[in-house]
């Protein structure tokens, strides 16, 4: 990961940086100055030590003194800063004097270049402990007011007739320009670190600030907003920092009203984290989830499409284990809608593979819905709050699983239980997700029981009363669809019509309550007789259809003749003892006698007529001759 460094440090590099780089360039400036001082200076002493010599010389040339020449040079060797003194000859005066016993020495290099060609030069030399400024300067020959060398020397204008090289200490002079420099350093640090700790003071507090505000913001990123920056500047900062402290607690009360406000529309406050701004994605998402959910089952035709959406939708949520059952609180009776186990736990039960079809009650609860604990007390049925809370729930020792029912009221009463199953290590998992369930149920409730209502409406209208049949009005709306159904499969609908015989008698013997009685048995009887998925409906007073559905050639007459015996064996039960009926029954198939469900019907009246005619207590196949 790539260091970043802090605010306080770049800054501080910077400045050093910035004071290093400044005092060298001071530094620089102040030598090289010293420096070109230094020369200069040196270079006019030199100027004026070769004048006087040169001047000097040419006194004692005149005053005829010339042999005390080497006293006054090593006098003037002696002056202060004055190294060495040489004198040397050009060309023409050693031609015309001889050599001097003062210059007996080689000229340098330096001097023959001044003696060759006629101007000065300098040279500087320096080791560790020495500094030296060399200078020659050549005499050339003159004749003017003053001086007149060609009085004496066979020389031209303008040549040279010699030169002086002056030698000059500086080693003292750089002595004290390094003391000097030292001075400039030692002074120069003492203000560059005054300055660096009266800035990083001053930066501190901003520092800190930042440092504050980016914990602050790392926190709020991760949406805890409680980290507050503390407000210690009386600027522009101070206002960034309570800017930031009131951005937060604005964010955080906006969040929390929206969560608020969404637990009272879902009727769940969802387990809050330390992370606020997740807490919300997930309120609004489950809001809209749920929202969603309402609008999609409120457009279901039947109650069981909203049963399969929670199906599918606890499904979804990863929950893989649950029951949902109705109860017919009329009947006392439960009907276990929907159940799904998964490949584990329906190995258990003795299921092969992943299953929809298990029990994880005791179906005792299915005959008696007060068995079932959540319908009997109206709340939650936690396994986990008490062992074998529930004696009915058979997987808690076998399978040491746990459960969690939750009730669905329906028009104030329990109308539905949601059962969640799940097994050990599954227990945080599933509580979690409860609140959502629990939400979503809610949302259920009255939609289901709208959805009940109008089963219960709609099934009453098409239900008979007294016999518990399916009306005429059933018939109406179900045989198209029942005929081409029979039509697309091939098959046939047997079309059985069955009238009590000497009805009339028991009515007017017995009495009309007791007539009911027998038509309510006798709708029994031809229930027992027929298959579920066949429909009996009551036709009219004491007649009643059957329509035998997908059956068989040939199949209709033998289950109308087994209703027929199967009346004429039954004894009907009534206060003055026992009473024994028979039924008369006609029986046409369609399509094979009409490819109109209604002419068969007509056929069948006319096959019951011609049962009756015969005799009654007999069933008769309608044939086209009769
Ligand atoms: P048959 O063998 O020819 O059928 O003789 P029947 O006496 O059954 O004659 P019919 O079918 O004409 O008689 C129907 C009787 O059923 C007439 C009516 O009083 C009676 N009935 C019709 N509906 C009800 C009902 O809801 N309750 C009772 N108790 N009687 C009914
Ligand atoms: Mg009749
Ligand atoms: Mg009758």
């Amino acid at each position: 990961m790539k260091q970043i460094r802090s605010i306080k440090t770049k800054l501080l590099i910077r400045i050093i940086l910035s004071f290093v780089l400044l005092s060298i360039i001071i530094q620089a400036i102040v030598i090289a100055s010293f420096r070109n001082f230094g020369m200069d200076a040196s270079k006019e002493r030199g100027l004026s030590v070769a004048e006087i010599i040169r001047d000097a010389i040419t006194s004692f040339m005149i005053l005829g003194v010339y042999d005390k020449r080497d006293i006054f040079l090593d006098r003037l060797k002696y002056a202060h800063g004055i190294k060495d003194i040489r004198v040397l000859r050009g060309k023409s005066v050693i031609q015309q004097f001889g050599q001097s016993e003062i210059n007996g020495k080689t000229p340098t290099l330096l001097e023959e270049q001044v003696l060759d060609s006629g101007n000065i030069k300098s040279a500087v030399k320096e080791d560790l402990l020495n500094l030296e400024y060399v200078i020659v300067i050549p005499y050339k020959a003159v004749s003017n007011e003053r001086v007149r060398c060609l009085q004496c020397h066979k020389a031209t204008e303008g040549e040279v007739l010699g030169a002086v090289t002056v030698v000059i200490d500086l080693t003292k002079q750089r002595r004290s320009g390094v003391s000097v420099m030292s001075y400039m350093v030692a002074v120069s640090l003492f203000f560059s670190l005054g300055t660096l700790y009266i800035i990083y003071i001053f930066f501190k507090p901003y520092t800190e600030l930042f440092l504050r505000l980016r914990y602050g913001f790392e926190h709020a990123s991760e949406g805890d907003f409680s980290k507050k920056v503390e407000v210690a500047l009386a600027d522009e900062a101070g206002d960034v920092a309570k800017g930031f402290n009131i951005m937060t607690d604005n964010l955080s009360k906006t969040l929390s009203s929206i969560d608020n406000k969404v637990s009272i529309l879902i009727g769940y406050q969802i387990t809050k984290t330390a992370n606020a701004l997740k807490d919300t994605t997930r309120t609004v998402d489950m809001l809209v989830k749920i929202y969603n959910f309402k609008r999609t089952i409120e457009k279901d035709a039947v109650k069981n499409d909203i049963f399969m959406r929670i199906e599918q939708m606890l499904i979804e949520m990863g929950i893989e284990n649950f029951s949902i059952y109705e109860a017919k609180l009329d009947k006392n009776t439960i009907t276990n809608v929907i159940s799904r186990a998964d490949m584990e736990n329906s190995a258990r039960l003795g299921i092969n593979g992943e299953s929809s079809k298990v029990s994880w009650c005791d179906e005792s609860i299915l005959t008696d819905a007060g068995q079932c604990r959540a319908i009997r007390t109206g709340s939650v049925v936690n396994s986990q709050e008490f062992p074998l809370l529930c004696q009915n729930f058979i997987c808690s020792q076998a399978c040491s699983l746990d459960y969690y029912c939750i009730p669905i009221y329906i028009g104030g009463r329990v109308g539905d239980v949601l059962q969640i199953v799940y097994g050990k290590g599954r227990d945080e998992f599933t509580m979690t997700l409860i609140p959502f369930i629990k939400a979503y149920l809610l949302e259920c409730e009255p939609v289901i029981e709208g959805k009940t209502f109008m089963e219960l409406l709609r099934e009453q209208s098409l239900v008979d009363q007294l016999t518990g049949l399916y009306n005429r009005r059933f018939l109406d709306e179900i045989n198209n669809s029942l005929c081409r159904a029979a039509i697309r499969r091939k098959t046939l609908v047997g079309i059985l019509l069955i009238d009590i015989d000497h009805f009339k008698h028991v009515n007017d013997t017995y009495g009309h309550d007791i007539g009911d009685k027998v038509l309510q048995k006798a709708a029994s009887i031809i229930k027992a007789s027929v298959r579920e998925s066949d429909i009996v409906i009551r036709y009219g007073g004491e007649e009643i259809l059957v329509l035998l559905v997908d059956a068989a050639e040939g199949n209709s007459i033998e289950v109308a003749q087994k209703i027929c015996s199967n009346f004429q064996n039954e004894s009907i039960e009534i206060p003055s003892g026992a009473l024994n009926k028979t039924v008369s029954i006609g029986v046409s198939e369609f399509p094979k006698n009409s490819d109109k469900f209604w002419t068969c019907v007509k056929y069948s009246d006319t096959a019951l007529y011609k049962a009756k005619n015969d005799g009654r207590n007999r069933a008769y196949l309608y044939k086209e001759d009769t």
